[in-house]
């Protein structure tokens, strides 16, 4: 309509066609290629196989996701969702399906999902699978696409936490992840987690490891290995517990390293209070290096969480030397294991004898043994007091040396070499030139003290009793029972001694706990006189009725070298199975003997069947070594025994007893007299 005189004239001379079309109604239109991009090349990724569009490197032929993430990363347990990073590969195992898809979990606290819509075949449970986080929604909510790599490099996250030790962690940390590193010092199966008590250079914390009810976590973890736990710090019974992420075990040079480090930190912090003792003793002076030695193992022992058996005889020092250990070590057992930490690892048991019997060592070693396997516990430290230390224990020791149990003796009978190479220590009077006068109740009350200087007060009465109860004349005794003449009279001590040796006795093999701290005025003092008077009124009713019997028999001899013998057959001519026994008997014999004459040399022997009982005032005896001349002397006799140089025991076969009495009264008269 719009044609100008031009385009008539072409129209006239050419004929119409469109310049457009050229006459042919098709318009060519040119688009990009949307596959090539217009480059004209088609590559697929030799790993996933997605269409590469431009090859970056000819010999790789990887799509871009694959070259950037050819690591595949392994989540430790450690590790939760901020650890994880959206695009990047992980490995992980399919836990469970669902309608849509499976959920794989690349550690038991991570979990995503893979969609059906992302996956040809659906992997099966339990598959492993390498998965690569597409993106990460709200909420911690993974979408996963699974990937197939020929070649891949795994690298193994762990969380990097600053270690801590246990002393840095409060309460206030409380749902903060943490990392520690330390000892395994017990593992507890409880009917819900398995509770790991770790020991670090900062003291000691809980760690559970639940993994399902009762079920034992970690089983390849136990007690003695150096371990690295991470978890999350909670709070249970207002104590702080680790709720445990992850737990592994170091070995080599990192496990040397924490070890190192824990034991430095346990030696600095069981290294003893070096105070003056409570009274002059130029004895206890000299054994003050090997006091303060057998003080660091004791309190080393706790530190390290290994149980204390404290073996004691079951006379008066005896027992004040067990309880003044015990009065220091109960409070450190409890701050370390918590509150009944007491009842795993502590025992205190008396022994008959003064020396430690097979029967005792037996029962110590199976109940540790059952301990060690049923609680994971350490084999146990054990401590003899006012026992130990002669050639009669050696049985027992070898056989404690069997299970490496270390031993600890303190103790003031005559001691035989022999038994040092049994020992991790070894406190005795005789050692430095003293003798059984400082008792083995001094030795343990400054030991105790040492351990723990804060129950000084409490048990400062204890070696006083034990003086009057061992009937000691060292200078000592006298000191020790003038430091508390404020608060008990010399008659009150031996009333204590008394009712100590008369309530054991009924104890039997029992520690009698709670009884003898009343006893000895550690409790309620109101019950203290009341147990005292009742006890101290039966008992001595008891020995008077002995002593009338006895004393009728008793045969009375004057000695070549000027001593009185007095000799009563305890088995015959006194009660037996009663309180006193044969023992105590002797003892009180000779005291109401000795008191007669008091400025005669005295030794009454007490005799049974197969045992006699010596005891000695102004004979400047040597019992070990009697004992020990009439067993070289006298085959087939079957002599034994021992005690301290004045008083002592000894056994025989019964067939040879006249024979061997006959023997001990020639070597008692061939010995010099004080007096
Ligand atoms: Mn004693």
């Amino acid at each position: 309509m719009k044609f100008s005189e031009k385009d008539i004239d072409s129209f006239l001379k050419e004929g119409a066609i469109c310049e457009k079309c050229k006459g042919t109604g098709n318009l060519e239109i040119t688009l990009q290629c949307k596959t090539c991009e217009g480059l004209g090349n088609l590559y697929t990724c030799k790993v996933c196989g997605v269409r590469i569009l431009e090859l970056r490197n000819t010999e790789d032929g990887i799509c871009d996701s694959c070259s950037i993430s050819k690591y595949v990363y392994s989540l430790d347990d450690s590790c939760d969702i901020k650890d994880v990073e959206a695009e990047k590969l992980y490995h992980g195992i399919v836990n469970s399906k669902a309608s849509f898809g499976v959920f794989v979990d690349l550690n038991p606290h991570i979990r995503g999902l893979m969609h059906s819509s992302n996956v040809g075949t659906l992997p099966e449970m339990g598959d492993p699978v390498i998965v690569l986080v597409k993106n990460i929604k709200a909420g911690g909510k993974l979408d996963l696409i699974p990937k197939n790599f020929k070649k891949y490099e795994t690298i193994e996250i762990e969380k990097e936490l600053p270690l801590k030790n246990s002393a840095e962690i409060d309460s206030s940390m409380k749902g903060r992840i943490i990392r520690i590193e330390g000892d395994v010092i017990q593992v507890k199966q409880t009917s819900g987690p398995t509770i790991f008590t770790i020991n670090d250079e900062g003291g000691f914390i809980q760690c559970a490891a639940f993994e399902s009810a009762g079920k034992r976590s970690y089983p390849h973890i136990d007690v003695d290995m150096i371990v690295s736990i991470t978890g999350e710090v909670t709070l249970r019974d207002e104590q702080i517990q680790i709720e445990v992420m992850s737990m592994k075990l170091l070995t080599g040079k990192k496990e040397t390293v924490v070890r190192e480090r824990v034991e430095r930190v346990i030696d600095e912090k069981a290294s003893p209070s070096d105070i003056p003792f409570l009274i002059k003793s130029d004895i206890m002076e000299k054994l003050k290096p090997r006091m303060l030695l057998v003080a660091k193992e004791i309190k080393k022992a706790i530190f390290h969480s290994r149980p204390i058996i404290l073996r004691h005889h079951a006379d008066a020092d005896g027992i004040t030397s067990a309880i003044a250990i015990e009065r220091a070590i109960l409070p450190l057992i409890t701050d370390i294991g918590g509150t009944d930490a007491e009842y795993y690892f502590y025992k205190r048991a008396p022994s008959k004898a003064p020396f430690y019997e097979l029967a005792d060592v037996i029962r110590d070693i199976s109940f540790a043994l059952e301990d060690s396997s049923r609680h994971g516990q350490k084999l146990p430290l054990v401590i003899l007091v006012d026992n130990g230390s002669t050639e009669e224990d050696v049985p027992s020791m070898r056989q404690a040396g069997v299970y490496n149990i270390d031993m600890l003796v303190i103790d003031h009978h005559h001691p035989d070499e022999i038994v040092d190479q049994y020992l991790i220590g070894h406190v005795n009077p005789a050692h430095v030139g003293g003798d059984f006068g400082v008792t083995s109740g001094m030795l343990c009350t400054e030991i105790a003290r040492m351990i723990n200087p804060k129950v000084s007060d409490t048990i400062k009465h204890l070696p006083a009793v034990s003086a009057v109860g061992d009937r000691s004349e060292a200078p000592e005794a006298a000191r020790y029972i003038s430091l508390v003449s404020n608060h008990y009279t010399l008659e009150e001590l031996k009333e204590m001694a008394l009712a100590l040796d008369y309530e054991q006795f009924w104890l039997k093999f029992s520690s009698g706990k709670g009884l003898i701290d009343d006893i000895l005025d550690l409790g309620d003092h109101i019950i203290h006189n009341k147990l005292i008077s009742l006890l101290c009124e039966q008992a001595n009713i008891m020995i008077q009725e002995q002593l009338e019997i006895c004393l009728f028999n008793v045969k009375s001899h004057k000695l070549a070298n000027g001593a009185i013998m007095n000799v009563i057959d305890v088995e015959n001519y006194a009660q037996k199975f009663t309180f006193p026994p044969p023992g105590k008997t002797s003892g009180e014999v000779h005291d109401i003997l000795v008191k007669k004459n008091p400025d005669k040399a005295t030794v009454t022997i007490g005799y049974g069947p197969d045992f006699a009982v010596i005891r000695s005032k102004g004979v400047l005896m040597n019992i070990p070594r009697i004992v020990r001349e009439l067993r070289e002397e006298m085959k087939g006799a079957g002599v034994s025994g021992g005690g301290h140089l004045v008083v002592g025991s000894i056994k025989f076969v019964e067939g040879m007893r006249a024979e061997v009495l006959s023997k001990l009264a020639e070597k008692i008269a061939s010995t010099k007299v004080e007096y």
